[in-house]
């Protein structure tokens, strides 16, 4: 069992009419790994965290951390006994408190030369060392956010609750604070569950991705195994480009508009389904190959620097190729194009639209 494990965990919100927030959830976190829970605004996110910190009763299930129960029938262990540590979406930084009262805040049982030098590591630890002194309106965006994750630490909880802690960093910014963020989970080995909407910084941090969408969890897998076998074509969409064509499944081959291809199943189904199949191939599996007897023509371009995403027409479909910067045709060129390696099949034909 996880150090975190939530079982038909369900929370609907009272009103007309009523919010399922949480469908009937279930969700491990091994001890020591880093999950991310990763689905579109109002999705249930939010909700998830907070019942399982305890701010929120859930109607339905069971939440254990480290095998213990603290949400379930008859028990509702209080937030300040659950061990958990929260870094919320803004920082949440304390005004009035400098960064050393910051991180100290959760270390009341501590004597003072004790909670001096546990607030020191800290800093240290998320390379922060010596700003202890400093007000969180003297610090970067990056920074109030590393103090936060401090903040949670301090107390060494069993696990840490991270919500979308990176949202409200420029870009330039929340590249580097998330892999720092994921350096400092993994060298303290913390157990650590982060929600995000943002598929690269799921893709990027976590151990295993738990996609959600209306309260429910859809695929939990590890990053890699999420991005080449979604179990349908949304969630396909939802971590990356996609094409998605009908094909037609015989011998573990599909046959669709950009060839006879090497068929998988998706993780959803246990073996590669048989005849109308939807076929989905990631952009970067199109390369360029002039040999090729399979031409397309260029029909737009959306260049960024290091690569591009290159609009293609073939026959009556037009589909996108991830193609390296050096070397790229310009619109109106005809080019030949294979695919590379092994595609998803799911049963069925594309959904409409
Ligand atoms: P997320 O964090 O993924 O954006 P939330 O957990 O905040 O999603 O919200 C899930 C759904 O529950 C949304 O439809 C939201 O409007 C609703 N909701 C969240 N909190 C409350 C609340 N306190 N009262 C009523 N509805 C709520
Ligand atoms: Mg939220």
């Amino acid at each position: 069992m996880g150090a975190i494990s939530v079982s038909g965990l369900g929370k609907t919100y009272p009103g007309s009419p009523p919010v399922h927030a949480l469908r009937a959830i279930d969700l491990d976190v091994a001890e020591g790994s880093l999950v991310a829970v990763l689905g579109p605004s109002g999705c249930g996110k939010t909700t998830l965290l907070r019942c399982i910190a305890g701010f929120e009763r859930p109607d339905a299930g069971t939440i254990r951390l480290s095998g213990q129960v603290v949400s379930g029938p008859g028990v509702d262990t209080p937030p300040e006994r659950r061990r958990v540590g929260i870094v919320p979406q803004e920082g949440a930084l304390f005004p009035h408190l400098d960064v050393a009262g910051n991180v100290a805040f959760g270390l009341r049982g501590l004597g003072r030369s004790s909670a001096a030098a546990r607030v020191d590591e800290l800093l240290e630890l998320v390379g922060l060392p010596g700003l202890g002194r400093r007000r969180p309106d003297q610090l970067s965006g990056g920074q109030q956010q590393r103090v936060a994750l401090a903040r949670a630490l301090a107390p060494k909880p069993s696990v840490v609750l991270l919500d979308e802690p990176f949202a409200a960093l420029d870009a330039s910014l929340r590249s580097s604070v998330r892999s720092e963020v994921a350096s400092v989970l993994r060298s303290t080995r913390t157990t650590a569950m982060l929600v995000t909407h943002d598929q690269d910084e799921a893709l990027e941090m976590a151990d295993e991705v738990a996609v959600m969408r209306d309260g429910t969890i859809i695929q939990s897998a590890p990053p890699a195994e999420l991005y080449r076998r979604p179990v349908d074509v949304a969630t396909a969409r939802f971590v990356g480009d996609v094409v998605v064509l009908p094909g037609e499944v015989r011998d573990g081959l599909v046959e669709c508009s950009l060839g006879t291809l090497v068929a998988v199943a998706s993780a959803g189904c246990g073996a590669v389904p048989v005849g109308r199949v939807t076929a989905l191939v990631r952009p970067e599996q199109i390369v360029r190959d002039d040999a090729s007897v399979r031409r397309a023509s260029v029909v737009s371009l959306a260049y960024h620097g290091h690569d591009a995403l290159v609009g293609l027409r073939h026959e009556s479909s037009t589909f996108l190729a991830r193609w390296s910067g050096v070397d790229l045709p310009r619109p109106g060129d005809e080019v030949g194009v294979r695919v590379s390696g092994p595609v998803v099949v799911l049963p069925g034909d594309p959904p409409a639209g």
